[in-house]
């Protein structure tokens, strides 16, 4: 089905359109992202200066209301308090306003339609 694969593959193109620091097979469906998230998403991680590794415990799935589900929202894998200060300070830098602190990952969203402005805080799968 080379015309479905091309619709597609255009598809996820035009999402990654100017994303300079990510690849569309971090993402479980990355056709499913929002493009101006990933674009919010490529800026902090220029202005945090270290690697974001996108977590694989949560990403896309069918039927969730969140962040995820929307293609708004990414886990990215943090270990560490200091790697976790450089990523919290660009995520808010660049203007994410739905912020989920967890032991090993920060949650970093900007869904339209869920509530702004909040952090919480919670354990990684
Ligand atoms: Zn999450």
């Amino acid at each position: 089905m080379p015309r479905a694969n091309n619709t597609q593959a255009r598809t996820v193109a035009a999402v990654f359109s100017g994303v300079r620091h990510f690849k569309p097979h971090e993402f479980n469906a990355p056709e499913r992202m929002d493009h101006d998230f990933l674009m919010r998403l490529d800026a902090a991680r220029s202005v945090a200066g270290i690697p974001f590794v996108v977590s694989h415990v949560r990403q896309f799935r069918p039927g969730d209301d969140g962040d995820h589900g929307q293609g708004t929202g990414v886990d990215i894998r943090c270990h560490d308090s200091r790697s976790r200060y450089i990523i919290l300070t660009a995520a808010l830098a660049v203007g994410f306003n739905r912020i989920g602190v967890y032991n090993r990952h920060i949650h970093v969203g900007s869904s339209p339609v869920l509530a702004p402005n909040v952090v919480w805080v919670g354990k990684s799968q």
